[in-house]
C-alpha cells in the first residue's frame, strides 16, 4: 500500500477548502502571467493581492524590462496593493500567484502580513524549466547558519553597534 505523506493530506484538505472565488483570482493571476510573457517582461509570472473579496493589487514579472531583479510578479502586486491602500501592511489579505513564490517574494509576504498564499504551478516545475532560478538552492542556504552559507553574513565594526542602536532608539522609543 502506498504511504500517504502528511503534506499530501494537507494539500487534499486545502483543495477541499478552495472556493469558487479562489479560482477566479487565480485565473486573473495566470492572465497576468501571460502579459509578462507576451510583452517580453521576463519569466511568465502573475499575481494578485485580495482583501475582503476584492483585488487590491496586481502585478506581473517586469524584471527584464525594468532591469530590476526584484520586480517579480508578487513584489509588483504587493507594491501596487500597498500604494492603493496607502499602507505597508497587508494584514487581512491573501495573495494568488501563478507559480509558487520564490524565497524573496515569500519573505515580502511575511513582512507585509499577508495571511495566505495560493499558487498554481509548483516551484520545482518552474525550476525544472529554468535551473538559473535556483529556488531550492536558496531555501537550502537559508536553513544553514549565516556563516555556513555560500554567501556568508559577516558582522564587522562591533564598536559601532551601541552608538548607532542608540540613535535608532530615538525613532523606536
Ligand atoms: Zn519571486
Amino acid at each position: 500500500m502506498k504511504r500517504i505523506h502528511a503534506n499530501e493530506i494537507k494539500k487534499k484538505r486545502y483543495r477541499k477548502e478552495m472556493k469558487d472565488t479562489d479560482a477566479i483570482f487565480m485565473v486573473r493571476a495566470l492572465e497576468l502571467s501571460h502579459v509578462a510573457l507576451d510583452d517580453g517582461h521576463g519569466h511568465p509570472f502573475g499575481s494578485v493581492v485580495v482583501r475582503d473579496g476584492k483585488i487590491i493589487g496586481e502585478g506581473w514579472n517586469k524584471a527584464k524590462v525594468l532591469h530590476d531583479p526584484s520586480a517579480h510578479a508578487e513584489v509588483e502586486a504587493i507594491r501596487d496593493a500597498c500604494k492603493n491602500i496607502a499602507s505597508t501592511s497587508l494584514a487581512g489579505s491573501v495573495i494568488y500567484a501563478s507559480a509558487q513564490p520564490c524565497p524573496m517574494c515569500l519573505s515580502l509576504i511575511y513582512l507585509t502580513g499577508i495571511e495566505k498564499v495560493y499558487y498554481c504551478i509548483p516551484g520545482d516545475t518552474i525550476e525544472a524549466m529554468d535551473s538559473r532560478l535556483r529556488v531550492e538552492h536558496i531555501y537550502r542556504e537559508l536553513a544553514k547558519p549565516p556563516l555556513d552559507r555560500t554567501i556568508p553574513e559577516i558582522p564587522i565594526l562591533p564598536e559601532e553597534v551601541d552608538k548607532n542602536v542608540g540613535r535608532y532608539k530615538v525613532h523606536y522609543p
